[in-house]
């Protein structure tokens, strides 16, 4: 053992060759308190706590079903309560119960590690979640934001008494979500030993999902849910840069919103119903279009396809293309 050691010592000090052995440890299995033994247990401090592997494919399934019955609701069903109830639902699950991760807000900084390091190993769930949004939106818009996105979700709920923002004010702050997707890549693609995901960091609604939290975020998040009762969803507007993703990748979507079920009336009793201005000459603009379904409670034309499907009849003809 001795002699064994001494050599150890001496031989790379003689040779000048370093004889550190490589450690890898495989970064894409999350270890378990059962793997590392000894009666280990992973400190309360790492939230949300690790879990089995096979989780991940049920938050993907839950995602991928959430994301198809947003946008069946919202475009074929033109229903504001069943979008509701489907908010509530993955509010509790992607919130509540999985802590708000994984979620495509924060996979921004780890695909952009992936692709600026190639030692960096990102989960397949997290590229998952980070792409399905945004083919969603590729096809249909925003359907991510309007029933499945649990920060979007909190915020919609206590929108109580909306008021119009001016548009050019709207617009302006509206530019603050893509100077933050910019920072939030710079700081994640920095070396490792400056790294930092400040999306994360600064997330204003994960301490409520964990009940813990830095209590100057806790503080942040609260001022947003105040102001967000009268000014719909201050975050997603302003300052989500997966929203300016969304955004960008809405415009060039298949299929948008569209506020009449089918012919145009162009009366203008939807001109003020969006709480979030995203109607612009009458039409649901697809941008910044957060798939909520209120605008149609505005239209006259919808209310007669809801009384002839519920009279039994037969629905208005296919939704009109949005601008
Ligand atoms: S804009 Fe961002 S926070 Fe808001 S619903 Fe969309 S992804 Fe979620
Ligand atoms: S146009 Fe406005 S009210 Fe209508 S679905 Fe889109 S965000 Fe909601």
């Amino acid at each position: 053992m001795v002699p064994g050691l001494l050599l150890a010592l001496v031989v790379p000090a003689v040779t000048g060759e370093s004889v550190l052995a490589q450690y890898v440890r495989e970064t894409d299995v999350v270890p378990t308190d059962e793997d590392i033994g000894e009666g280990y247990k992973t400190p309360q401090v790492q939230r949300p706590l690790p879990r089995a592997t096979w989780w991940d494919a049920v938050d993907a399934v839950v995602l991928a079903v959430s994301l198809g019955l947003s946008a069946w609701i919202v475009m074929r069903r033109r229903n504001r309560h069943a979008l509701v109830a489907l908010t509530i639902t993955c509010l509790l699950y992607f919130g509540f119960y999985r802590e708000g991760c994984v979620c495509p807000i924060g996979a921004i900084q780890n695909v952009s590690v992936a692709i600026a390091d190639s030692t960096y190993s990102i989960p397949y769930v997290v590229i998952f979640f980070f792409f399905l949004p945004l083919i969603f939106a590729l096809f249909f818009g925003r359907v991510f934001c309007g029933g499945v996105c649990p920060l979007g979700a909190i915020q919609d709920l206590v929108l109580l008494r909306p008021v119009q923002v001016p548009r050019r004010l709207d617009k302006g702050l509206g530019i603050l979500k893509y100077i933050y997707l910019v920072l939030a890549v710079w700081w994640a693609v920095r070396p490792v030993a400056d790294r930092d995901f400040i999306i994360c960091r600064f997330d204003p609604f994960v301490g409520f999902f964990r009940l813990i939290g830095p209590g100057d975020i806790l503080i942040f998040g609260a001022a947003l849910l105040f102001l967000g009762i009268v000014v719909g969803r201050p975050y997603c507007r302003y300052l989500c840069p997966y929203g300016a993703l969304l955004a960008l990748v809405s415009r060039l979507s298949w299929r948008g919103v569209t506020i009449t079920p089918d012919k145009e009336l162009d009366c203008g009793l939807c001109t003020e119903s969006c709480p979030y201005g995203a109607v612009d000459e009458m039409r649901a603009v697809r941008s910044s279009c957060l798939f909520c379904a209120r605008c149609f409670d505005w239209c006259p034309r919808e209310r007669v396809r809801q009384e002839g499907e519920a009279a039994g009849g037969n629905r208005l003809t296919e939704p009109r293309e949005s601008a």
